[in-house]
């Protein structure tokens, strides 16, 4: 911005901290054109104030001097397009966490505020591009979670179209004559909902049902979708804005239960074979037709098991429950066992299996199943570690196994690989690739056919899984959250859930879907940076086609023309900057965050040549959990190292490895990097941004070798966002390390 003006609040103890004047002094030489102090920055008459500096045009770039970023969200926002705003957090970083009047704590506020106003100058203004988009959602799939989206988005005024692919909507749960209780008292069977709720959206006008039908094929992007469906009558192309997939879930495979008598005989079934049977109103053991005397049932068939479904299934036991239930009340003659290890039933289904539980010929009991053997017509169920304490064998006439589910889903990813592969064979480049090639298609060949969504996405046709198949893309923050954006997930696919769960499930990514087209409606991101309007840019003349940015963006937000030139598609974009980060040529940029304004910032860190004793630490911080926590750390008075500059970054992975040469070049004496945690179990907003940055760093080791410095000199970190006592010794320690260390030798140069 051309006209930068600093405001400077001196309450919240900042201006008994600090020298006032001297910062007055440090922003007009900086380039301010204009500064203001108020001892109450936040209260109407000097916000008025800094709107009329703004509408007097007399500044167009606002260095808020005051609390974090975090903070007076309202008070200090500012129309981009007109004003940028840049916020230093003197309360946060210095007058509240170092010791006030002090020379250290000056030089570190007089360093925060140059790099301020430097970053002011580098930002350009916001354009915000508002565009009509598709309102339409697609819901794929017709189970409860999908009519639930479909009625959910219609009632919010959307055209809806919903594809299912068997002959009828209504999923596994059509077949089922009752459910769990999801109204008081709880305690008792209900009618099975689904074929009301059939009824209610085949009636409905806004909602258009396609069965016996597949998306054959999806490209564009949120707001804009072209979709390819193929039914009985052949294919038929249609517009959408955003989708919900609510595809489901499937049994476990009961025939790799054979420890659990499954395949011994054919009077051990699953938990759907006996519903098949209790919607039929019968109940006959399938060897000779008998209605059995005992029912055992064997729960966490296959779940919670490490060479099985690691995970709980959430719902099996409620469905044994529910099936306990409708055996007693239609035949109270017929015994049953439940043997459980843990019986889960959450909220009000605890009503439901006290219910159960009195039921006369009801046993629930704890123990292990060991192993269902069949010998003349009976079964034994051979439990341990039951309440008993000894190992007993349960007789029964028919055992039912609880299996668990496996989410309806599809390895975007792992298909690609096979795609790519398959596409490696054919070039049959040399013998030693063509093998590789080879081995990666055998590995994978089980995904041939498995695409659902069949996106024309250059990252793989389908949502990206994690580890157990469900396509998460960060549950602990943004539930029906996926990895493409304006495609949100619903019901069992997206974890395990029961029925009533899945309802609500479908409710909640309908709004995700209204929410994701009324933000690119009004030209804006959506969450974790909801509100943001500028988009990448990327300056393509300088391009050398690395492929680097298509590869490591989390959200497949960017395709390749033939040449492999970058094809950004912005309302896929979550605005990250994971690709600025990986740009070797450095050629992405935002109108408020760059490459180069980072480095502008790193810039202005005051090093002192000469002593040794007071370095100079540069911490890149997450803006979503490590910022954020050393706000908090702040708000408790913890104190730091006086010589550490902190600078908020959108998530590790938008780090540029060029920060850190200029850092160290510079005579910086090390720089720590905080984010989240990696892994499966991630929490980084932006899924791979944190993995991304460690892999980055591994190689920075080349450039600290041809800059004679040792490897200690640079550090990255996860921290929980409830972290906040680990950042002061997290400071501290890396001081003490750079201590040992020494002093930079770049210093001076
Ligand atoms: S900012 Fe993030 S989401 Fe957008 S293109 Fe870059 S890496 Fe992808
Ligand atoms: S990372 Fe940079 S140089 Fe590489 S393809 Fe993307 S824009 Fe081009």
């Amino acid at each position: 911005m051309d006209r930068v003006g600093v405001f400077l609040c001196t309450g919240c103890d900042i201006g008994s901290s600090l020298d006032a004047g001297a910062l007055e002094k440090l922003a007009r030489s900086s380039g301010a054109v204009h500064f203001e102090s108020n001892p109450c920055l936040c209260a109407p008459d000097a916000v008025a104030s800094m709107r009329a500096a703004v509408d007097a045009k007399t500044v167009d770039g606002l260095v808020i001097a005051a609390c974090s970023q975090r903070h007076k969200l309202q008070e200090f926002r500012f129309d981009p397009s007109v004003a940028q705003v840049e916020r230093v957090a003197l309360r946060e970083q210095v007058a509240w966490t170092h010791t006030p009047r002090h020379e250290d704590t000056q030089a570190l506020a007089d360093d925060l505020l140059r790099m301020g106003v430097v970053r002011a100058k580098k930002m350009a203004p916001g354009k915000r591009l508002p565009e009509p988009v598709d309102q339409t959602v697609l819901v794929v799939g017709g189970g409860l979670a999908g009519l639930e989206a479909a009625q959910a988005a219609a009632g919010m005024g959307h055209p809806v179209v919903l594809v299912e692919k068997s002959a009828a909507p209504g999923g596994w749960l059509a077949g089922v004559r009752e459910v769990v209780p999801q109204v008081p008292p709880y305690d008792r069977l209900q009618a099975n909902p689904v074929p009301d709720l059939v009824r209610a959206v085949g009636r409905d006008a806004r909602i258009r049902v396609l069965v016996n039908t597949v998306v054959s094929r999806i490209s564009g992007q949120p707001g804009h979708f072209a979709v390819e469906v193929e039914g009985p009558n052949g294919k038929e192309q249609l517009g959408a804005g955003a989708i919900v997939q609510a595809t489901g879930a499937r049994p476990y495979d009961a025939s790799r239960l054979a420890h659990l008598g499954f395949g011994a005989s054919p009077d051990v079934v699953t938990s759907a074979d006996l519903d098949a049977m209790l919607a039929k109103g019968e109940l006959a053991r399938p060897s000779d037709g008998r209605r059995p005397g005992r029912i055992v049932f064997v729960q966490c068939a296959g779940s919670r098991e490490a060479a099985h479904l690691p995970y709980c299934s959430s719902e099996c036991c409620a469905t044994s429950l529910r099936q306990v239930m409708a055996v007693h009340q239609a035949w109270p003659e017929v015994e049953c066992a439940v043997l459980y290890r843990d019986l889960r039933a959450p909220g009000q289904v605890e009503h439901f299996y006290r219910a159960v539980q009195e039921q006369s010929g009801v046993m629930l009991a704890r123990g292990t199943v060991e192993g269902v053997t069949a010998s003349g017509g009976r079964l034994g169920v051979k439990v341990k570690d039951s309440l008993l304490g000894e190992r007993v064998e349960i007789e029964a006439d028919l055992v039912v196994l609880a299996v668990g589910m496996v989410p309806n889903s599809a390895d975007g990813e792992a298909i690609r690989q096979l795609r790519d592969a398959r596409k490696r064979i054919e070039r049959n480049e040399s013998e030693t690739q063509r093998k590789a090639a080879e081995e990666v298609a055998a590995s994978l060949a089980h995904h041939d056919g498995t695409a659902i969504l069949n996106l024309a996405y250059r990252q793989g046709p389908d949502l990206p899984v994690l580890a157990y198949g469900f396509p998460d893309s960060h549950f602990i923050c943004f539930p029906y959250e996926t990895r493409r954006t304006g495609i949100y997930t619903a019901g069992a696919l997206r974890a395990p859930m029961d029925p009533a769960q899945a309802a609500e499930d479908g409710w909640g990514a309908a709004m995700k879907a209204a929410q994701t087209l009324f933000a690119l409606e009004h030209g804006e991101a959506v969450h974790p940076r909801s509100g943001d309007f500028a988009r990448a840019d990327f300056f393509l003349q300088r391009c050398t086609q690395c492929k680097r940015c298509t590869e490591e963006c989390p959200f497949g937000s960017i395709d390749e023309d033939e040449k492999g030139t970058p094809q950004y598609n912005a309302s896929r974009c979550r605005r990250c900057g994971i690709c600025m980060g990986a740009c070797p040529e450095r050629i992405i940029s935002y109108a408020d965050y760059s490459v180069d304004a980072v480095a502008s910032m790193i810039k202005e860190i005051e090093v002192p040549e000469d002593t040794e004793e007071k370095p100079r630490i540069l911490a890149l911080l997450c803006e979503n959990d490590a910022y954020p926590a050393l706000d908090d750390a702040a708000m408790k008075r913890a104190t730091w190292n006086p010589w550490v500059r902190v600078i908020p970054v959108r998530c590790l992975g938008s780090v540029n490895i060029v920060w850190i040469a200029e850092a160290l070049s510079r005579g910086v004496d090390g720089v720590i990097l905080i984010g989240c945690k990696r892994g499966d179990d991630y929490q980084c907003h932006y899924v791979k941004g944190s993995e991304l940055a460690h892999k980055r760093l591994e190689n920075v080791q080349e450039t600290l070798t041809r800059l004679s410095l040792e490897s200690d000199r640079v550090r990255v970190v996860e921290l929980a966002r409830n972290e906040l006592e680990r950042i002061p010794v997290l400071f501290d320690e890396f001081a003490e390390r750079l201590d040992e260390l020494g002093a930079n030798p770049l210093k001076g140069f």
